[in-house]
């Protein structure tokens, strides 16, 4: 069964999905319509994703895959909208190209392992997503055709709407290599006879970078910001299963040492606002013109936390309007 959530009420009849999706019920952006995709489901050929629940049906909107080096990084940096798309009902799937063993000073790398795959999974469930982690050595990525075929292969099977993932100039190897590896997957999953036991996809996703404040060689273009203030607790509590991260290792690399780190529960969540907040309120301070632009000269210039995305070449070329109408903006 295909998974359905938050929209759930009755939508649309089925003579009106026949018919091509006319007259949207109130409560629905029409947007979000506009830009379902097509799939056939239960007989409903080339019709939406639907399920047939006595006379109703139900929606599935939009695939969103995630790809990120650690099992922390989608989190990060997407957690936002990850929030707000599981809330309008899309699917979010976050994939780390790592598993995370390295990310500690006094851990063993397998039971680091096994502690972050806990941790992610938990992230997760608070975002409404789900979490995969892939079996790559943390810190030892390599961009490698096994590699490659294998994202090929999850790629199509997931067959999303939008790929997320880093960009290709980033201070950490594993980031820039999965960067490269999503890069060379982008047109090879429209390839019949690249990984045939997988079958192709028919359009390549939309595929965007996910903020970063790198500037060689050239800086980050943002052509999607979304607002994520509503959800930005949410946010925060999924960053607070990352404990071997924020209060540990992080805190430890990064400062400002485990030593200023709470031990209560409600104590640390404080901390980690307190330490972190300057951190991801970056990507609303550095694209302020486009908050402003798309959210208006209030809201725009309140907003606190936003995640800010840069279209990729080499996947689908969506227009501006639909670009955004994949975001949750
Ligand atoms: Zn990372």
């Amino acid at each position: 069964m295909l998974k359905v959530q938050h929209i759930t009420q009755k939508l649309y009849t089925v003579s009106q999905v026949k018919k091509g999706l006319s007259g949207a019920r109130p409560g629905i952006d029409p947007r979000l319509v506009k830009w379902c995709r097509l799939k056939p489901v239960y007989g409903y050929h080339d019709g939406l994703i639907l399920e047939d629940v006595s006379s109703s049906i139900q929606i599935i909107m939009k695939k969103i895959l995630v790809i990120g080096a650690h099992p922390d990084d989608c989190d990060i940096l997407a957690g936002g909208c990850a929030a707000l798309w599981s809330d309008r009902g899309d699917e979010v799937t976050f994939i780390s190209m790592t598993n995370g063993n390295a990310g500690h000073h006094r851990e063993d790398p397998p039971e680091l392992e096994s502690r972050r795959r806990d941790e992610a999974a938990r992230a997760a469930e608070v975002l409404g997503g789900r979490y995969e982690i892939l079996d790559n050595d943390d810190g030892c990525l390599v961009p490698d055709l096994e590699n490659r075929l294998g994202l090929i292969r999850r790629i199509r099977e997931i067959d999303p709407d939008l790929v997320l993932t880093h960009r290709p100039n980033d201070y950490h190897p594993d980031h820039r290599y999965t960067s490269i590896l999503v890069q060379d997957a982008a047109y090879m999953v429209t390839v019949p006879l690249i990984c045939p036991e997988v079958p192709h996809l028919e359009t390549n996703p939309v595929i965007a970078y996910l903020f970063d404040e790198f500037t060689r060689p050239a800086a980050f273009r943002t052509d999607v910001v979304v607002d994520i203030d509503a959800v930005a607790e949410r946010k925060w509590k999924a960053l607070d299963c990352h404990q071997s991260q924020f209060y540990e290792w992080l805190a430890y690399n990064m400062g400002p040492g485990e030593d200023s780190v709470p031990t209560e529960a409600a104590e640390k969540l404080q901390w980690l606002k307190a330490t972190w907040s300057e951190h991801l309120a970056r990507p609303a301070a550095s694209c302020r013109p486009l908050l402003l632009e798309t959210y208006g000269s209030g809201r725009g210039g309140e907003v606190i936390f936003a995640e800010a995305f840069e279209l990729c070449e080499f996947g689908s070329q969506p227009g501006r309007d639909e670009l955004r109408s994949i975001f949750p903006v």
